[in-house]
């Protein structure tokens, strides 16, 4: 729907790769403008504005490590300051590290639930205080991951931080629904970004994976956007507290054997 979120502001977090990239080129092409954060790779934020300022969008890149309070504040006060406000904040950074539960390190630990909970938490608080003092509305979209809900042996890590963020969600809804902020999460399956690589290039693995989804393929960065292009859209304004599954059908493919 080009030009429906016009006059808007996104940040969207982590949008120097993979998911956030489409999402960040999406919400652009749909007419807002696009803060687009990155932590390590300068090179993929300017590649996400090339692709913007090519479909004839605007955005802007910011450095901002989200596991930091000092940057996430710094994030929000500068998107507000160069652009005017903040209405949609895309909490997409996300990290998951793989280990037997007992060799987890505290290092390993903290590394995942800073970015995937802490930074989440923090950031959308920043977001939220702006809006508060401006009495302005406003949407906060998580992606979380099926593993919100399903367990995932050996990334008990990332399992705990999604599944922190189900309850962020459905506590936050109650709390920024009179202040007319909506929060939802979107929790996509098994999605081709560089986060998979591992899986992608172990070929057995992605076959085993591939016959347990029903639609029989991998969703693309672009399918996660359409949703967060919807939930950032005046259609989605009565929608708050929900996580929508985007995984091709992966977690009600229950067999017996
Ligand atoms: P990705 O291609 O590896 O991209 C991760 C992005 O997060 C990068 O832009 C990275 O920025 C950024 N990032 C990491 N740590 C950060 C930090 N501390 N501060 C700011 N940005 C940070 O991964 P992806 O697959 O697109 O994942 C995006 C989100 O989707 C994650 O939350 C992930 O858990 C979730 N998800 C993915 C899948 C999947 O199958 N791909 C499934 C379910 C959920 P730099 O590269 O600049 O450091």
């Amino acid at each position: 729907m080009p030009g429906h979120l016009s006059g808007k502001v996104a940040i969207v977090t982590g949008s120097s790769s993979g998911i956030g990239q489409s999402i960040a080129t999406r919400l652009a092409a749909d007419g807002a403008t696009v803060v687009i954060d990155y932590r390590n790779h300068p090179e993929g934020a300017e590649e996400t504005k090339k692709q913007i300022e090519a479909a004839g969008g605007k955005g802007i890149t910011l450095q901002a490590d989200v596991s930091s309070l000092v940057d996430v504040q710094r994030l929000v006060d500068e998107a507000w300051q160069q652009l005017g406000s903040c209405d949609i904040l895309v909490n997409n950074a996300g990290i998951e590290k793989s280990a037997d539960f007992w060799d987890v390190t505290e290092q390993d630990y903290d590394a995942v639930l800073d970015v995937n909970l802490k930074g989440v938490f923090f950031l959308t608080q920043a977001f939220v205080r702006h809006l508060r003092e401006a009495k302005r509305p406003g949407r906060i979209i998580n992606i979380s991951s099926v593993h919100e809900d399903m367990a995932f042996p050996h990334f008990s890590t990332y399992c705990a931080s999604k599944g922190g963020l189900r309850m962020l969600a459905r506590t936050l809804a109650v709390e920024l629904g009179p202040l007319g902020i909506t929060i939802n999460n979107i929790a996509p399956g098994a999605i081709m970004t560089p986060i998979n690589k591992k899986l992608l290039d172990d070929k057995p693995k992605l076959n085993a994976l591939l016959k347990n989804i029903p639609l029989g393929r991998m969703g693309m960065p672009e399918d996660v956007a359409a949703i967060a292009a919807f939930l950032a859209s005046d259609d989605a304004a009565y929608i708050t507290g929900s996580t929508y599954v985007i995984d091709g059908g992966l977690t009600v493919n229950y067999h017996e054997q």
